[in-house]
């Protein structure tokens, strides 16, 4: 709770340790920030100090204001492309343990358990793992300052529960998008954000007419037989995510839900709250026996 920080000369002063600590990065934490907590702590590669501060929204949000979109965005979060927004974007990244981890942990299966050489392996194969969980946490963060820059995100919360499980389990865990949902509840302190129930059958139905029918795991297209809509799945779930969104942001504050319609693409004008109650009833949580309760991914 005591400390110092030297800017000038990065050093860290903290209660209980005699010498002043030599640091690295200090350049990351903020001008205006208000320090509250910071916690030091061991990894594998060095000691860290985590600082805990605050900042004002506005000074948050600086220097991405210039490169805001006016537009709401609608994230599908999956395995195979691991985010697909409504603008038709993908993110896609796969960061696998490395050669070495591996190498590594062949070498510490062959040594004596307790043995010099044995610790000198684990300490090396701690150090890698930070190293590949370094990679995959940079992935995410890069993520998230792309998605800041939307005046307000949609996603399907929960979604990737289940996956660690199932199937996937291995590439989920290879690309490290567990950490994604937590996140974006955070993105929420910045910018609107509104988390769609997981129960909602946003792969299932077109995301033009409401019509809904059960899409096999390996159709990558959705063709809807009623209005003739074909569109990527993602991208239709996602449309779905930011419609369903919308909806709820107009339960709390309509002014703003109307305002982020208004600037969706004229193709997309039918996502208004009124018409899909009118229209689509069968979209009401529960009602639905499409929904396979417990593994929303696989529908
Ligand atoms: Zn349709």
């Amino acid at each position: 709770m005591t400390y110092k920080i030297d800017f000038e000369r990065n050093r860290v002063k903290i209660q209980g340790i005699k010498k002043k600590f030599r640091v690295l990065g200090l350049h990351q934490i903020p001008e205006n920030a208000e320090i509250t907590n910071a916690y030091l702590i061991k990894k594998p590669t060095g000691y860290y100090l985590y600082v805990v501060c605050y900042l004002w929204k506005e000074e948050a949000l600086k220097g991405i204001e210039e490169k805001q979109f006016s537009i709401p965005v609608g994230i599908d979060l999956g395995v195979k492309d691991q985010v697909s927004l409504t603008t038709g974007e993908k993110i896609r990244w796969y960061i696998p343990e490395t050669k070495r981890l591996k190498r590594l942990q062949r070498t510490l299966a062959r040594r004596k358990k307790g043995s010099k050489n044995y610790l000198k392996a684990k300490s090396l194969i701690q150090k890698e793992w930070e190293y590949v969980k370094n990679r995959r946490e940079d992935v995410k963060n890069k993520v998230m300052s792309y998605l800041k820059r939307f005046s307000f995100i949609a996603f399907q919360d929960d979604s990737i529960k289940g996956w660690h499980e199932g199937l996937f389990g291995k590439q989920v865990q290879n690309t490290g998008i567990g950490g994604i949902t937590a996140r974006l509840r955070r993105l929420a302190t910045l910018i609107p954000v509104e988390f769609v129930d997981r129960y909602e059958p946003t792969t299932q139905t077109c995301s033009k007419c409401g019509f809904r029918y059960k899409l096999e795991l390996s159709q990558r297209i959705f063709e809807c037989p009623r209005c003739g809509l074909r569109i990527d799945r993602d991208l239709n779930s996602a449309w779905n995510i930011l419609k369903l969104g919308l909806e709820q942001l107009a339960q709390k504050n309509k002014a703003l839900a109307y305002r982020l319609m208004s600037a969706l693409p004229v193709d997309r004008g039918e996502v208004k709250p009124v018409e899909r109650e009118a229209s689509a009833p069968c979209f009401v949580p529960g009602v639905s026996s499409l929904v396979e309760a417990g593994s929303p991914s696989l529908q």
